[in-house]
């Protein structure tokens, strides 16, 4: 397919905020899919369209083109001066808005000699597929000379480009594509567009659960129809998306899930998705992504350890003491993000993994089947050891109990509780923040001490010891459905001065001139954010806020808690839970 196609379809989005519009614009663009019966770039439409270039659970290679170099490119291709081309890119604040505008002048002052020298102009004519090579070979360029082979590149794709594509394209480069439309959204397009039917959204949504890579799932729609995608299943390899938890008043617990319950120690570490098929161990994160690499010894233990053949299970890995008897904090497991000397960090940090869930036996899934079930196969394959344990769990009956394990939890320097169901109906809800699972982290004094998962969106510049470092930041959270970030609340407590100076020095990544798009704020910050950098606040209570009119909620005295690397944008807190602090509080 033509990028000029999609191009046109990203601006149709970025005309509207309205989710239905979004809808119609998708469904009309699937059906016109649908008629021409070409279905080889659809996977990389689908990406393209999250912001990404993969699926969220792969990870592209780095495009390493400098900001410096795309103005360079620009300026070549346009015949526009680089000083005039950095002027027009601070007043726009996005590299995309700027190529468009310059090149769409550019082109009405062209005459005909100049469109033959150039005929892309009149007719574009970059493929989807071919734009595709061309990010592999700029991706994949190292060493001397590689910054003019990826300019090189750059400027042949340019050249191929209308002015409505190069806008597209540099934010592709860039990696600030985001054109606002959410997940759900696009499902929602995929089953009018493909299918006719609104409601068999349920079923590619119930299918991206399982293998949330939407590209794939498209390309069945495509080729083979809903039945097939109604087939997805669980895939070795493939992580499927994490059951979730929500917060209810402790005193509502019972009633919420019935008794008895299962109460579970909630741990503080990092979670994993277990992949064990023979010989062969595969780690992922809660972000989908795999993490195998971090964790040899873990998966060596689980080898030598878990004596079947095709399982997947999760638990969550905790840093330990060289005793293995006391649980460090999760700052202590963060050190095995390193991506050197692994073998050395393995002795410094020790872990172990403490499992709790098990979704599939041999070749049997589990996720349909009750918790109980699960929870009883999997103490029947766990062996435990220093290394590897089961999570502490007990039968509750009353509120009383519920307390006392949790006091005892919270002494043993634990999180808090985790409350699971154990009715017949108590499934692995894939994807899901439901009410079977609900987490339970502080009550003290009343206050709101549970905490909330915010994305940096904007900071503002420090006065007096914190000059030179941002001193205040915005955080969003989460509305799902639109895919937008909302903001919440200023922060600027509990930061040292060494965590403050990393990470203002790390926030400039993700500067940008202007507002991103997704970003919903009635804050007006000295500097703005793609939202991508995930911190946890803790604060006294959620409270009514005048100034965040959109949420219409905000914190009381919020204080940073820590970064949390293991979390995406798209696993932040989100609105509806908000709402449900306030309700409880
Ligand atoms: P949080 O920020 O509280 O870790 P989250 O968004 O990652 O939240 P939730 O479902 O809200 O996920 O809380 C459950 C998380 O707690 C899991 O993702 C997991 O990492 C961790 N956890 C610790 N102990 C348990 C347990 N016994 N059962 C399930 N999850 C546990």
């Amino acid at each position: 397919m033509k990028f000029k196609n999609l191009a046109n379809l990203f601006s149709d989005l970025e005309s509207t905020t309205k989710r239905l519009e979004m809808i119609e614009f998708l469904s009309n663009f699937f059906e016109g899919v649908k008629k021409s019966n070409k279905f080889e770039d659809l996977d990389k439409i689908i990406y393209l369209l999250q912001g990404e270039l993969v699926s969220n659970i792969k990870k592209f290679p780095k495009i390493g083109l400098a900001e410096k170099m795309i103005i360079d490119a620009l300026s070549l291709h346009s015949g526009i001066d680089k000083k005039k081309v950095k002027e027009i890119l601070i007043k726009k604040g996005d590299i995309g808005a700027t190529a468009e505008q310059i090149l769409a002048k550019r082109r009405t002052q062209m005459s005909l000699f100049d469109f033959e020298e150039s005929p892309s102009e009149l007719e574009p004519s970059l493929e989807i597929s071919e734009l595709y090579t061309a990010l592999q070979k700029i991706a994949l360029s190292e060493g001397t000379g590689s910054q003019d082979v990826k300019l090189g590149i750059l400027r042949g794709l340019m050249r191929k480009c209308s002015p409505l594509e190069n806008k597209y394209l540099l934010r592709i480069i860039t990696s600030t594509l985001r054109v606002g439309v959410s997940t759900l959204t696009i499902i929602d397009g995929l089953a009018l567009g493909f299918t006719g039917i609104k409601d068999n959204r349920n079923i590619i949504e119930k299918a991206y659960n399982f293998h949330p890579d939407l590209g794939d799932i498209t390309k069945i729609l495509a080729e083979k129809g809903i039945t097939e995608v109604e087939k997805i299943g669980i895939t070795y390899g493939i992580p499927i998306r994490m059951m979730l938890a929500s917060r209810v008043p402790y005193g509502e617990i019972i009633e919420k899930l019935g008794t008895p319950l299962t109460a579970e120690y909630k741990l503080d570490g990092e979670r994993l998705q277990i992949h064990k098929k023979g010989q062969d161990v595969k780690l992922f994160s809660r972000r989908l992504l795999e993490i195998s690499e971090q964790f040899p010894d873990v998966c060596k233990t689980l080898i030598e350890n878990i004596q079947v053949d095709d399982v997947i299970i999760e638990g969550e890995v905790v840093a330990m003491d060289s005793f293995y008897e006391k649980m460090l904090p999760f700052q202590v497991l963060s050190k095995r993000r390193r991506k050197y000397d692994v073998e050395d960090i393995i002795k410094e940090v020790p872990v172990c993994l403490f499992l709790f869930d098990l979704l599939k036996y041999k070749s049997e899934s589990y996720i349909d089947k009750s918790f109980m079930v699960r929870r009883k196969k999997l103490e029947e394959i766990v062996s435990e050891r220093d290394e590897l344990r089961l999570v502490k769990s007990q039968l509750i009956n009353s509120t009383d109990e519920l307390l006392e394990f949790f006091n005892a939890a919270r002494t043993e320097g634990n999180e808090g509780i985790m409350a699971k169901s154990i009715k017949e109906d108590s499934i692995y809800q894939a994807g899901n923040r439901g009410f079977l699972w609900i987490k339970l982290k502080g009550l003290e004094g009343g206050k709101l001490k549970d905490s909330v998962d915010v994305v940096l969106v904007g900071a503002f510049y420090g006065k007096g010891r914190r000059t030179g470092v941002y001193g205040t930041y915005v955080g969003a959270v989460l509305d799902p459905v639109e895919g937008k970030f909302i903001a919440f609340t200023r922060f600027f407590s509990g930061l040292t001065d060494e965590l403050s100076d990393s990470l203002t020095k790390e926030m400039e990544k993700y500067k940008t001139e202007k507002k991103p798009k997704s970003v919903i704020c009635e804050d007006i910050p000295d500097v703005w954010f793609e939202p991508e950098v995930v911190i946890e606040i803790i604060g006294d209570e959620i409270t009514i806020s005048e100034k965040f009119l959109t949420l219409g909620y905000s914190m009381r005295f919020p204080v940073f808690q820590r970064m949390r690397p293991e979390k995406g944008p798209g696993d932040i807190t989100t609105v509806e839970e908000i709402r449900s602090l306030y309700d409880s509080q």
